[in-house]
């Protein structure tokens, strides 16, 4: 059985061009004009892109004494009705845990419930003898990024950890994320606020300033130096880190960049909100002052950031966000954004004329491909590759709200925010998984075993 996509527009990264596209046992078989197939389903006046992967989620995560609101089902199935056929979520060692563990519940929490294809990068909490030896089994299985941290008293390592494993992602030929705020500083930020009895959720952003930022990109990107191998800065939100990758770059680094949607179309004016309704914004790194995001739409604009991620760690308002309601330090951190990345960057980037549809399917799709060893059969419209695809109608304007948005939340940080198009079908691996914006099949996730970096 084929399928074909006619009168459809290609997007590459080298550009955008009119064909129809052949699928046939979930791969893609040819693009070409002219063709047809046992079933046809007409893309005119449609971008037809390949499917987007996500490469930063947290989904189904114990967090400050409860869970996310998203699990793999609901979070996945938001994914794949926003365009998002691969997600990679954070499997985390639990301080005296083994990375084998980690690895094993992450499998139990999604095996058998994804919606979109899935993969885990491997957060290294508890550094020693016996996590260096398992980084190589963590390669063997398909774990091929991994992640550290600079903040949070559960997860944080020291430089000289630091360092050691920056020196062992070169010999098994990882990559190592690192959210980069100084966590020791902040929490003291924080404890001082607090005694003075500065309670409310403005006060996050103000006791997280771009300083506490920057200064661990810094340190990161001078280690990863010493240690001669590659640095993934995750989540970028300041002008002061982007300084520091530039500056790494110009020393001959290879600095891989990720920020997210929200540092894009969100500025710290949300923290004015009244009624603790500022809570819902409450992610770490903050939303950032109009200069920084200034900042980073002059980066995206010039190439410089490599993949945009959501960093989707859902928490409800009712319930969850509320449990901060009187000490801000109390409300878990985080957003829901997994259902919106692709619609919110098209408008902001590329309806708006700043990128081209081009330039956002490189960050969206090719470059987390090539990152994260998922580039010999997903990221872009090849033959051969998985026909992982995305028709976006981008005349079909909607309004995104957290009323008709699948990701189990009360709410969505782009409440109200009207989108240039939306997502109208989506294909994984050939099976016609969204059709006119509607779910028709769930439960086709696959794990995806990957490759090292390309
Ligand atoms: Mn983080
Ligand atoms: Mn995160």
């Amino acid at each position: 059985m084929t399928t074909c996509i006619q009168n459809g527009t290609l997007v590459t990264s080298a550009g955008t061009r009119k064909a129809d596209l052949l699928i046939e046992d979930g791969v893609i078989r040819a693009m070409e004009t002219g063709l047809t197939g046992d079933q046809v389903v007409d893309a005119a006046g449609c971008l037809v892109f390949p499917g987007f992967i996500d490469g930063h989620t947290h989904l189904d995560m114990p967090v400050s004494g409860t869970v996310t609101a998203d699990d793999f089902q609901t979070g996945s199935e938001a994914a794949l009705l926003g365009g998002t056929t691969m997600l990679i979520d954070f499997a985390t060692q639990d301080k005296g845990g083994t990375l084998a563990d980690a690895l094993r519940v992450w499998h139990e929490r999604a095996d058998g419930k994804c919606a979109c294809d899935y993969g885990f990068h491997m957060a290294v909490t508890d550094w020693n003898e016996a996590t260096r030896r398992e980084l190589h089994d963590m390669a063997a299985a398909g774990v091929t990024s991994f992640k550290a941290y600079y903040a949070y008293d559960a997860l944080m390592v020291d430089d000289r950890e630091m360092y050691d494993l920056l020196c062992e992602m070169r010999e098994i030929g990882g990559i190592l994320g690192v959210h980069c705020e100084n966590g020791p500083v902040l929490d003291r930020l924080r404890e001082k606020a607090v005694a003075q009895g500065h309670t409310g959720p403005e006060w996050h952003p103000r006791t997280r300033p771009s300083l506490v930022e920057g200064e661990a990109v810094s340190r990161f990107l001078r280690i990863a130096a010493l240690a001669d191998a590659p640095a993934w800065i995750v989540h970028l939100s300041t002008a002061d880190g982007l300084r520091e990758i530039r500056t790494a770059r110009e020393r001959g680094q290879t600095v891989l960049v990720e920020s997210c949607p929200q540092y894009f179309t969100l500025t710290e004016e949300v923290y004015n909100k009244p009624d603790f309704e500022a809570a819902k914004y409450v992610c770490s790194p903050p939303l950032r002052p109009q200069a920084d995001q200034d900042a980073l739409w002059q980066a995206l604009e010039n190439g410089e950031i490599d993949i945009l991620s959501t960093d989707h760690c859902s928490f409800n308002f009712k319930g969850q966000k509320e449990m901060g309601r009187d000490d801000f330090t109390k409300i878990p951190n985080g957003m829901p954004g997994i259902e919106h990345r692709p619609t919110v960057m098209y408008t902001a980037a590329v309806a708006s004329g700043r990128i081209s549809a081009s330039d956002l399917c490189r960050m969206l799709a090719e470059n987390p491909a090539k990152m994260f060893g998922v580039w010999a059969r997903k990221g872009s419209l090849d033959i051969g590759k998985d026909a992982d695809i995305v028709i976006y109608d981008p005349k079909a304007d909607s309004t995104i709200s957290a009323q008709h948005q699948r990701q189990n939340c009360d709410y969505t940080p782009f409440e109200g925010f009207r989108t240039a198009g939306s997502v109208r079908d989506v294909f994984l691996r050939g099976i016609h998984a969204v059709k006119n914006g509607q779910l028709a099949q769930t439960g086709c996730g696959q794990y995806i075993v990957r490759d090292k970096m390309r």
